[in-house]
């Protein structure tokens, strides 16, 4: 047999295995017949940015899709899982100017045609960065499938959607408020600003009456608005504002005269129950112009600065810079009647962090009712199922106060609006094709709309975009609807949510049965990971330094439904050490295996009656584990998978079963053969079971094990066998286990050197427990290390000896020859002398009325737990005491 390297070295066996798999095509979906003839299970990655680096939401949420893909291919299933990145408009737009700015340039002077080109450019370079980040994680995507959002044939599936809806009436343009970033020069979604209390002030502006007779008072949080201002509304009903409703004031700075107007939207009891009105950047004013016919007036540029339409002295001048100057002239001009402090919340671009600015313009909007409401039936229903299923009422609270999608962005990179605007009779053509003439006039003056689509349209489209549409490809049929969905919950509403509506809508059905939405991956300390607080931890690094398997399992490990995962290193460690566990238990099995030839099979299981009870015993845990197993896949609970191998493979099968089948091993024979084939078969099973969660170190082990077959990831998952469930041995086994703890606690308490070989003497009046341990006793020699064991019919003539109680049965250590009794029982009273003096101390503190008054809950029970782990060892070391005599 070959033998495994002295220690497990991750970055050597890593990027081999990767390529191995590749070179096999194990990833590649419906692959030969067999294949196609099962059941497809399939599932799209939530697509990263081009501009994206692997961080730890990516390392979970992949981790995790990766085990279900690998799952189900071992299962059989025809595994499907797309890959592929998303073209980010913002992000990426921002990188490439920043990289132009360096140079002095901006996209301006270099131009659209030459601008999209670098970034094409610069995706080409940078953009797959993040693909080959994955494929260290071993994420087990069928690349031969790997799409891109803004492909040619994502684009006509892009082109096609909007065709459509706009024909269906449920795309629009329209002048309308939107969330405006100055900085990055675009409209944003909703979802795209980011509030932030802010320290802030509410300035109160006097307006005087246009023909004298009195001011209105107005408030405001951002004055410089007021230059936009074309009418002051009142309440109908305010008896302080009788009277002036149809009258005009003067606005201050301007030598502008604007309406008092009357509407019901004004709340009286809020400030002085006036409210100015800028119909072009609010969007409740925005409503209320409509309703009194107030025009809006346009005040600033897209950049933030004051425009054209504003008294000649703000003129250009950034909106910040206008505040303050507008404020200090209202104040020299008498009309700034007070300024108070005000927090409030002021919306943040999430790309760019300037302040966002409501702003009236042109977009392109989705009319979103009537797709909404499909699909919250559709989860009502069940079609789409959640886990957790809490995120069901954030789903329903979001898509009830939906309200139309401004989907037109004013950037270069992206979807380019398939519209075009006649310059002669203004018409728009909306078209697959560039049309060559108006499709109302028939000239051919045309200009295609210069805005691109949101990048969530795009990825809207990703569960069927991906697989083909608008074309009825073979794809397409087989694979849609998806299986499942594994996303974080941030993108419930940005994305989940859409390719709900949009697959309803297109493809007449779910895009995926299932969603898993993982927890959030913090920091030890349970805090968000940012880059101001610098406690981003980076999985590459981790990788690094513990290997892909090992962060993995930590994912794994971690991923409780509904709860988020505070990263330690030390856990990790931990995980580390369970993939060294597992190598150095598979060493053992390897070196004592003989010269089986390579390429032998497996062998076969001793017969049913042959199996010694650590055998039947260690088939049935494994029989079982899997069964859990199994149970916990189904149920999202990879958490439960991962730790029921863990102690299934660190406890049961290399603390108890290894050390309990050396007998056998070392007593050479049919016995050590049949010895080796149970350690050599669970091994194997335990790695196929593994090999999801670890798919490095399982496929290493597993290729120097004999096996069929030329990869782990196309073995059979193992599936627990019912026949292989053997409850007296489990309950033997037991005995066992308890007897051999008691004998190494009474070890450690008399500090007796673990190597002696010590007497056994146990009384039972069960001649079952009797039959056990006789029959086990060359095992419990060799793993509690005993030189004998004999039933005896009472314990209390037998001298000095160590006693304990398992169930059912009493045990004793004669210990003469084997201790210094005398210095052992001045030792054990010096320590129960110490004890009780601690513990007396501990009972005071707790029958004090004082310390019970004053003290928080959680120290009394402190106090409390720690008097009884006292109370308990002062007892047993008593009893150990006694039984010296
Ligand atoms: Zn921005
Ligand atoms: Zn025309």
């Amino acid at each position: 047999m070959p033998e495994l390297d002295k220690a497990f070295e991750p970055s050597r066996c890593e990027s081999h295995w990767y390529a191995h798999w590749l070179r096999l095509g194990v990833f590649t979906a419906g692959r030969d017949a067999t294949a196609r003839a099962r059941a497809p299970f399939s599932m799209v990655i939530p697509p990263p940015n081009i501009t994206g680096r692997l961080h730890m939401g990516h390392a979970l949420n992949n981790t995790l899709q990766d085990i279900l893909a690998r799952w189900h291919r071992m299962r059989g299933h025809d595994t499907l899982w797309i890959p592929g990145t998303d073209h980010a408009g913002i992000a990426t737009q921002m990188v490439v100017d920043r990289e132009l700015q360096k140079e002095g340039l901006t996209r301006e002077q270099v131009g659209r045609e030459a601008f999209v080109r670098r970034v094409w450019a610069w995706k080409e370079e940078y953009g797959g960065a993040i693909t080959a980040q994955l494929k260290r994680l071993g994420a087990s995507c069928d690349w031969s499938r790997e799409r891109f959002t803004l492909e040619p044939r994502l684009s006509a599936a892009v082109r096609e959607v909007f065709v459509r809806l706009y024909e269906q009436g449920l795309i629009y343009r329209d002048k309308f408020i939107v969330n405006w970033c100055p900085g990055c020069r675009t409209a944003i979604s909703d979802l795209e600003v980011i509030p932030e209390e802010t320290a802030g002030h509410l300035y109160t502006i006097a307006y005087p009456a246009a023909e004298g007779g009195g001011v209105i008072e107005v408030a405001t949080t951002r004055p410089e608005t007021m230059l936009g201002d074309t009418g002051v509304a009142v309440h109908p009903e305010d008896e302080r504002y009788r009277g002036w409703v149809g009258r005009r004031v003067l606005l201050p700075l301007t030598n502008r005269t604007i309406p008092v107007v009357a509407d019901t939207f004004v709340e009286r009891e809020f400030g002085t129950g006036a409210v100015k009105i800028t119909p072009a950047h609010d969007a409740n004013d925005f409503a209320a112009a409509g309703r009194t016919g107030l025009p809006p007036l346009v005040v600033m540029d897209e950049q933030g600065r004051m425009n054209d339409n504003v008294p000649p002295p703000y003129r250009g001048l950034d909106r910040f810079e206008a505040r303050k100057r507008i404020v200090a002239d209202l104040q020299a001009g008498g009309f700034l009647k007070r300024v108070v402090d005000h927090l409030h919340n002021v919306g943040h671009c999430q790309r760019c962090n300037s302040v966002v600015e409501p702003y009236l313009s042109t977009q392109w909007f989705v009319r979103i009712q009537p797709l909404a409401d499909a699909a919250v039936q559709a989860v009502a229903s069940g079609r789409v199922r959640f886990t957790p299923e809490h995120w069901v009422s954030s789903f329903n609270e979001w898509m009830g106060k939906i309200h139309d999608w401004c989907i037109s962005r004013q950037l270069w990179w992206g979807h380019q609006i398939p519209a075009w605007h006649c310059l002669a009779c203004a018409h728009i053509t909306v078209a697959r094709e560039t049309p060559s003439a108006c499709s109302a006039c028939g000239r051919n003056e045309l200009r295609q709309d210069p805005d691109v689509l949101d990048t969530w349209f795009s990825s809207a489209l990703w569960p069927f975009s991906t697989l083909g549409w608008p074309e009825a490809t073979p794809d397409l049929s087989r694979y849609y609807p998806t299986t499942v969905l594994v996303t974080g919950f941030d993108i419930l509403f940005f994305w989940i949510a859409r390719m709900i509506m949009m697959g309803l809508h297109f493809m007449h059905d779910v895009p995926f049965r299932e969603v898993y939405i993982t927890g959030l991956v913090r920091d030890a300390a349970g805090q968000k990971m940012s880059k101001t607080r610098g406690n981003v931890i980076d999985p590459l690094e981790l990788i690094d330094r513990h290997g892909t398997d090992a962060l993995r399992f930590t994912m794994a490990a971690m991923a409780t439904p509904g709860s988020d995962l505070p990263l330690a290193e030390e856990r990790m460690l931990g995980y580390r050490a369970f993939a060294n566990k597992l190598w150095n238990a598979a060493r053992f099995v390897l070196l004592n295996f003989g010269d089986a030839p390579p390429g032998a099979a497996l062998p076969a299981l001793p017969e049913r009656g042959h199996r010694t009870l650590p055998e039947r015993w260690i088939l049935s845990r494994l029989s079982r584990m899997e069964e859990s197993v199994g149970a916990s896949l189904e149920a999202f609970r990879f958490d439960d998978m991962a730790n029921a191998i863990y102690r299934f493979l660190w406890h049961e099968y290399c603390d108890w079963y290894l050390e309990m089948a050396k007998p056998a091993l070392f007593a050479g024979g049919r016995e050590a053969e049949s010895s080796r084939a149970v350690l050599v078969n669970v091994l194997e099973r335990v790695l196929r079971l593994l090999h999801p969660i670890m798919p490095f170190i399982t496929e290493e082990i597993w290729q120097k094990l004999p096996h069929q077959g030329e990869t782990i990831a196309l073995a059979a998952y193992p599936q627990s066998d019912a026949a292989l469930i053997d409850e007296p041995s489990e309950r033997q086994i037991a005995l066992l286990m308890e007897v051999v703890t008691r004998v190494r606690n009474l070890r450690a308490e008399l500090n007796i050197d673990p190597g002696r070989r010590l007497r056994l003497l146990y009384h039972t009046s069960d001649d079952a427990i009797a039959a056990t341990l006789d029959g086990s006793a060359a095992i419990l020699a060799a793993v509690a290390r005993l030189e004998g064991l004999a039933r005896v019919d009472r314990l209390d003539q037998e001298g000095a000896c160590a006693r304990a109680v398992v169930a059912g049965c009493e045990i004793a250590i004669p210990l003469a020859g084997v201790l210094d009794l005398d210095g052992e029982r001045r030792r054990l009273q010096r320590d129960i002398d110490k004890l009780s003096r601690e513990e007396e101390g501990h009972a005071r503190k707790l029958s004090n009325a004082d310390f019970l008054g004053k003290a928080r809950p959680e120290i009394i029970d402190k106090e409390r737990r720690i008097d009884q782990e006292l109370l308990e060892k002062i007892a047993r070391l008593t009893r150990t005491l006694q039984s010296l005599g």
